[in-house]
Formats: structure tokens, sequence, C-alpha cells
């Protein structure tokens, strides 16, 4: 670390930040980016443009080959293992088919990420029950992860990241196995978290959805970080497998 934070407020800034993969592949190219409490931003982009990539090095999950990675004003490549965890347990990441423990129901699942997240919370279950329910799969706490349909357990993974009330979420296409109603509430139910100084971001290759919301966006096309090119989003959007 280096002494104050240069940038008050923001909970995470890239600047000129490239990342190599240990191939080769550049995974990001001179990225800037800020994210300051509260946002909501989605990344659009084809895929293998970077979008995963990116979520990796702003959530601290992936060290920059290249630039700055700062987390809540700390230089990520200077914090120690264990300051690096507590930024990570501060925040939530939801990988694409993210894992739940199948021996845990799913609202037992939900409860445990809140019980090690919230030491304050008393009634992990009932939080956990209160999320579900804002998804729209309340009905599923009682099963077992193998027992939801793609898209119930992609809201199931929410959830869990979700009733960690994190200062900042991470999500990777939440709404990729949904369909256009389902989508709709969850990106509901992310903005009306954001709402509440959660900051989100999205990533997301074919979001209709999230460009009607409040969201500010941008777009990654070949590593590279920018706004959103005018052409029609959908359009744009639908390029890749
Ligand atoms: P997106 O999420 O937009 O589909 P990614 O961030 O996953 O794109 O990938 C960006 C680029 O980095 C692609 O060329 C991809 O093949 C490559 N890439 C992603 N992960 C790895 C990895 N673990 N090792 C090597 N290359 C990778
Ligand atoms: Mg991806």
């Amino acid at each position: 670390m280096t002494g104050a934070p240069t940038h008050a407020g923001a909970l995470v800034e890239l600047r000129a930040v490239t990342v190599v993969y240990p191939d080769g592949t550049v995974g990001l190219s001179e990225a800037d980016f800020r994210l300051d409490a509260g946002e909501l931003v989605v990344v659009s982009g084809p895929s293998g443009a970077g979008k995963s990539t990116l979520l990796a090095a702003i959530s601290g999950r992936l060290p920059a080959s290249v630039g700055s990675v700062l987390l809540d004003g700390a230089e990520a490549a200077s914090m120690g293992a264990a300051e690096l965890a507590a930024w990570r347990r501060s925040t939530a990441f939801v990988a694409q088919g993210a894992p739940m423990l199948e021996r845990r129901t799913v609202a037992e699942n939900v409860a445990y990420a809140v019980e090690i997240a919230r030491p304050d919370v008393h009634d992990c279950r009932s939080v956990a029950q209160d999320v579900l329910e804002g998804l729209g799969i309340g009905e599923t706490g009682d099963r077992r992860p193998s027992e939801l349909s793609g898209g119930q357990r992609q809201r199931a993974a929410l959830a869990q990241a979700l009733a960690k009330a994190p200062v900042a979420l991470f999500v990777d296409e939440p709404t990729a196995n949904l369909d256009p109603r389902t989508a709709a509430q969850v990106v509901a139910v992310i903005a009306s978290h954001c709402q509440d100084r959660m900051a989100c971001v999205v990533a997301s290759h074919h979001d209709a959805q999230f460009a009607l919301s409040s969201a500010r966006r941008l777009w990654v096309s070949d590593g590279r970080l920018g706004a959103v090119p005018s052409r029609s989003y959908e359009t744009l959007t639908d390029v890749g497998p």
C-alpha cells in the first residue's frame, strides 16, 4: 500500500490494466475503470471479449500483468493475503455455473453464506428465505441444488451472494439461462439491491433487459473496455457462440 487512498470513495479502480494469461492470451488490454458505492455497471460485449477477465480483475481474483488494481484505495498487488481475503469476503462473486454444497438444501446454502459473512444476523434462515423469495424461487429452499433447473440454480447462486450483503457484487452472465420474464425479475432484484449502496458489476453478452435499466453501460471488445457503440445493442450483443 502507498499510504492514503488517492481516489476517496472509489470501491475499485483499474489504471491501464492489462491481464495476460499464462499461455500468452491477452484477456484485458490497458483497461481504465472506476466503480463507486451503489453503482450498477453492466459490461457487455461478444463472447471471448474479456468480460469475465474484467470481473476477475476488479474483484481482486486475478492480478494485473501490467497497470494497477486499487481495491478500496489500496493497491491490490501490495496487499497481503489476509487483506486480499478480507476484501473478497466483503464482496461477492457469482461465476457462471457457480457451485453450491450438495449436502445442504438451497436455503441452508444461502443461510450458511449469511452466517459466515454477517455475524450480526441471528436468523440467517429467514434472511435466506427472504432473498430466495425476492428472486422468485422461495419454493426451492428445501431442495438440494441438483434438484433445481439451470435458471433456478443461477438464481440460487445469486441469492447466496445477495444474502451476504456485500459492498460489491460481481455477476457473470446472470440471465444467460433465463426466459425473458424471469430475466427481467432478476435484473430488477439486482438493481434494487444496488440502491442500498451495494455496487454491482454485471457481465452479460446479450442483455436487452440490462440495457433498459438505470445501469452505466460499458462495452468490451478484444480485451478493450470502452463506451457502448451507438449501433443497436441487441444486434451487437448477438455476436459470438
Ligand atoms: P468473455 O467473458 O467476454 O467471454 P473472457 O474474459 O472469458 O471473455 O476471455 C477473454 C479472452 O481471454 C479470450 O480470448 C479467452 O479465450 C481468454 N481466456 C479466458 N480465460 C483464460 C484462461 N484461463 N487461460 C487462457 N486464456 C483465457
Ligand atoms: Mg465470460
